[in-house]
């Protein structure tokens, strides 16, 4: 049989590459998973509801709901916050376009609220300022996003003081930050929010692979959740709209989907989740040692609000260019060839091509657009070694020095 993968060279070939940021399985995750096949479910059975419990209790939220991806979570948590046709959705440019694209799949219209230079995190003074000119408008959103960008969480206290004088809904985009904390609270714990969202994707903190999670206090919002996940039928006689007609029936209420998370997943989930600290004290450590041997370079280091102890999904360097001979794309393009596989979080949203129809152009939103022309991402993630942090370290000097 012909090999398709010529498994060595492509080996050898990444060995000395350092990924933006990658997965860790070890062998606990890897038992889990072969529990699962040797079992009775492999689609939503038990594991499912363990993994659920597991993140609930780590944020101290009540209900959580397990889903195929983050970019699913969102869909329905819109959809349960009752975000619809004409509706107004607002989010932060500074984030991947599945924050913006959840709006657009509910028949709303989505609009940003530019970023705080220190944090790249949406800025509360822009919230404000632009609720009170949309206020004047007649054009309030119905939902808001906030990202925590990086595992930083945003200042969400004041945007909660804000959601309750002009009345919108928050949905935390929290992809990057399960195991972060604001105010000494778990990220996710939904205390001044109506929901948050994980993904599990494999460069975020933990993985299952695909998946994602929603988060909330409100057992309705819970319920419907549950339905919209898997195609708006419930099971649940005291849901039901007429009795029913016998224990195989079931009612479909609304028109859901499915977003459901295997078994196989939700077992990966279990695992991981019980290395949820270790891996943020390393990122921790990983992050530190940056802060140390980057600090005399023409770089802005990432700041931290005092409110906030990331997850530190990402470790983003800004360029001081005027202190430095080359462009960003030519520091960029250097590091990629030196093999460090350094990245770019985020292409501001609106001014990607699919949103220039909705009218938004460049200059809209200044603070992302020159944060977008100095950010870089480099290396980070649970086992990135000594060796190679050194490595990303000493590429980074050759090229701004
Ligand atoms: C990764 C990510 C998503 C989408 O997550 P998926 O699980 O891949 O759907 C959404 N928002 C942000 C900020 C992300 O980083």
């Amino acid at each position: 049989m012909a090999k398709r993968f010529p498994t060595t060279r492509y080996a050898e070939a990444m060995s000395d590459y350092i990924p933006y940021g990658r997965q860790d399985i070890n062998q606990q995750d890897i038992d889990a998973i072969i529990e699962v096949l040797r079992s009775d479910w492999i689609t939503q059975g038990p594991a499912i509801e363990r993994f659920e419990q597991a993140v609930a209790k780590y944020c101290g939220a009540k209900y959580a709901v397990a889903v195929s991806s983050a970019t699913s979570a969102l869909h329905i948590a819109c959809l349960a916050a009752a975000l619809g046709q004409g509706d107004i959705l607002w989010t932060s440019p500074n984030t991947f376009v599945a924050s913006a694209n959840c709006g657009l799949y509910c028949g709303a219209n989505v609009d940003f609220v530019d970023i705080d230079p220190n944090t790249y995190n949406l800025s509360v003074d822009e919230l404000e300022h632009k609720l009170i000119w949309a206020e004047k408008q007649g054009c309030l959103p119905k939902v808001l996003i906030p990202v925590h960008f990086a595992g930083q969480s945003c200042e969400i206290e004041q945007i909660a003081a804000l959601s309750q004088r002009y009345g919108f809904k928050i949905i935390e985009d929290a992809s990057h930050a399960i195991g972060g904390s604001y105010q000494g609270q778990p990220i996710g714990s939904c205390q001044f929010s109506e929901m948050a969202v994980f993904s599990f994707h494999p460069v975020k903190i933990i993985t299952t692979g695909e998946g994602g999670m929603v988060l909330t206090n409100q057992e309705e919002l819970y319920q419907r959740l549950i339905r919209l996940r898997s195609h708006g039928i419930t099971r649940n006689p005291d849901l039901m709209q007429a009795e029913s007609h016998g224990s195989w029936y079931y009612q479909q209420l609304e028109l859901g989907f499915n977003y459901r998370m295997t078994d196989i997943q939700a077992a990966l989930g279990v695992s991981q989740m019980q290395r949820l600290d270790e891996f943020v004290e390393r990122r921790w450590f990983l992050a530190n040692r940056y802060n140390q041997l980057l600090q005399d370079l023409p770089l802005m280091l990432p700041w931290q609000h005092p409110d906030t102890e990331s997850s530190w999904h990402l470790y983003v360097i800004r360029l001081k260019l005027n202190k430095i001979n080359k462009t960003h794309r030519q520091i960029f393009e250097e590091l990629r060839s030196a093999g460090i596989g350094v990245n770019l979080h985020y292409i501001p949203v609106h001014i990607q091509p699919y949103y220039q129809k909705f009218g938004f152009k460049l200059g809209d939103f200044p603070q992302v657009e020159k944060y977008y022309k100095e950010a870089i991402s480099i290396p980070l993630y649970y086992g990135l070694n000594e060796e190679s942090q050194h490595k990303v370290v000493a590429s980074l000097k050759e090229s701004l020095i």
